[in-house]
């Protein structure tokens, strides 16, 4: 999607999430949904924008209107965490502090709280110039992304896409259920899901519902830690059902040729007339055509394909069996691949001899066997 929109989704999934708004020191907690001040930071290090300098965008960013939408609240657990065990903690005044009974440095114990196997989608919604800075910074973020704390890495793209929306209900409502696949798989494509959502309250012209919540998490600099409030209304939104697509890893992604298709048959018919029906490798008759590329399935152009006759396709397509080549493919015309085709279809064919072969030694031995079982006149 191109950033174009008052509103920007934000997929905000991983293994381990930490999303404190109340902690500090010692014992740090994780609210059952991203702050916004984790959102914002989480921006800003897209942006490549330093928390010490950070007023101007920040200025921009915090207007924005965030809902938080609960695909998988996840589970939550506590870590016990020591830092500086034996090499020290450095104090505020430079020194490195020492337990006064032992004389020992000291180490930092902390207990940390995290969010495992969570998944939200957040909406900001805003001005557009601002919604495009947003999606231009995650589309290509300059420095990495974490979801609350450093620990805390995405495990898809954060950028969900960009839009136009009445409000931040409208908006949370369009955007398919993340689930566990066996959740989704319950209710099957087509269904609706009611959602757990938190949007923040902002028309001040009605009071706000009963059920809001004051949450101090919009950051009025990053220098130092302080914050404004702001309503936050527990709500609930209606998102549809959608099979989730198969993961494969960037790049490796194979459309699937279909190979009945009125546009692959003219494609094929296309390239072997303007090859004269011959092998581009050996100028045998061609009957088959290759693909050099996936990268455009469905619209391939001339350039994506070769013709070939049976035996070099053939060599060429066991040539890309277990080799990691993505879109790209084998191609038989250019010359520095010549010498691997080549060889690729020797071992064919001295492998089909020696079938042949063995097939003809097998027919050999049968006609033998079935001689000797004759028995013999007379
Ligand atoms: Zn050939």
């Amino acid at each position: 999607m191109n950033g174009s929109g008052n509103t920007i989704f934000l997929r905000l999934s991983g293994l381990m999430q930490s999303w404190g708004t109340s902690s500090q020191f010692q014992i740090r907690r994780t609210d059952g949904y991203p702050s916004k001040s984790g959102v914002l930071g989480l921006l800003l290090c897209a942006m490549g924008v330093s928390r010490a300098d950070s007023s101007r965008e920040l200025e921009a960013l915090r207007p924005l209107v965030m809902g938080v939408r609960v695909d998988r609240a996840g589970d939550s657990d506590w870590d016990y965490q020591t830092a500086g065990a034996k090499i020290g903690i450095r104090s505020a005044d430079g020194k490195i502090k020492v337990t006064d009974s032992t004389g020992e440095f000291e180490t930092l114990l902390s207990r940390r709280q995290y969010l495992y196997d969570a998944s939200f989608l957040v909406a900001l919604q805003g001005p557009t110039e601002v919604i495009q800075a947003c999606s231009d910074a995650l589309e290509d973020p300059v420095w990495p992304v974490f979801l609350g704390r450093k620990s805390c890495i995405p495990s898809e793209p954060i950028l969900t896409g960009t839009g136009d929306f009445h409000d931040i209900h409208q908006a949370l409502s369009s955007i398919p259920w993340q689930g566990r696949p066996g959740e989704i798989g319950r209710f099957g494509e087509g269904f609706e899901v009611t959602l757990k959502a938190y949007i923040e309250h902002t028309d001040l012209s009605t009071p706000p519902p009963i059920d809001v919540r004051i949450v101090h998490d919009v950051p009025r600099t990053f220098g130092f830690h302080s914050h404004d409030a702001r309503s936050v209304i527990s709500d609930t939104v209606i998102a549809p059902v959608l099979m989730p697509p198969r993961r494969v890893a960037p790049g490796s992604r194979t459309r699937r040729v279909d190979y009945s298709s009125a546009q692959w048959r003219e494609a094929r018919l296309i390239r072997l007339e303007s090859d004269d029906y011959l092998c581009v490798f050996c100028k045998s008759e061609a009957r088959e055509v290759h693909h050099v590329t996936y990268e455009n399935v469905g619209e391939e152009t001339n350039a994506d394909l070769r013709s070939l006759c049976r035996i070099c396709h053939d060599a060429c397509t066991m040539l890309e069996y277990g080799r990691d080549l993505r879109l790209r493919r084998v191609d038989p015309s250019a010359p520095e691949q010549r010498g691997e085709i080549l060889a690729q279809i020797t071992k064919i064919l001295s492998e089909r001899r020696m079938g042949r072969r063995r097939e003809l030694l097998e027919t050999s031995r049968l006609t033998r066997s079935d001689l000797s079982d004759v028995a013999p006149a007379g």
